[in-house]
């Protein structure tokens, strides 16, 4: 399946210069999400996980049909002061200023092995965000797989740093 004939470029969002990748044309598409959602559970197959974990928000859809087809719980990585109960929160760096992500504390148990999903990896500033709170419940992340990876922008290095495994499905420069 050649995922990109599903995803919408648009040029100068939201600046000039940057080439916007919107997969809400592969969500709105049966055959597009359907196999976009069977390439990452396949990407998987064998592979032993106790959670899937997704980032806010495209992660949540994705990452919720993923953890329904390999049968496992998932958990939402969420925007700061969304979540009702206790939360462990991560900071990270962006461009101009910074963000937080935040589980519920107790989201896992000490020793999950998680699989983490988004819809794309740029720098990998907050998917690395991410694993650091899991790391820190006492979880570990041990593969992170997007739809689409940025490669130019070096979030594969990045994770694969930390001993991720890091798998997309398809690639812009
Ligand atoms: P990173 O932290 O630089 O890797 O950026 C990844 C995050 O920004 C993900 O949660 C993406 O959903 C979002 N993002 C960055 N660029 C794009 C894009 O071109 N299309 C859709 N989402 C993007």
């Amino acid at each position: 399946m050649d995922v990109k004939q599903f995803i919408r470029t648009i040029p100068d969002y939201p600046k000039e210069g940057i080439f916007f990748r919107d997969i809400t044309t592969l969500l709105g598409d049966a055959e597009g999400f359907r196999s976009a959602v069977d390439a990452l559970v396949q990407l998987h197959k064998g592979a032993k996980f106790d959670k899937v974990a997704g980032i806010e928000a495209h992660g949540f859809i994705l990452g919720g049909a993923v953890a329904h087809q390999l049968g496992l719980g998932f958990v939402p990585v969420r925007k700061k002061g969304k979540l009702p109960w206790t939360t462990i929160g991560q900071e990270y760096d962006l461009e101009y200023g910074t963000d937080t992500v935040e589980i519920h504390s107790d989201a896992i148990s000490a020793g999950d092995r998680i699989l983490l999903i988004d819809d794309l990896i740029a720098t990998g500033g907050t998917a690395e965000a991410a694993v650091k709170l899991f790391a820190r419940a006492g979880g570990n992340v041990l593969a992170a797989s997007f739809v689409i990876e940025l490669s130019e922008l070096g979030g594969r290095q990045r994770l694969e740093a930390l001993d991720i495994e890091v798998l997309s499905l398809c690639a812009y420069e």
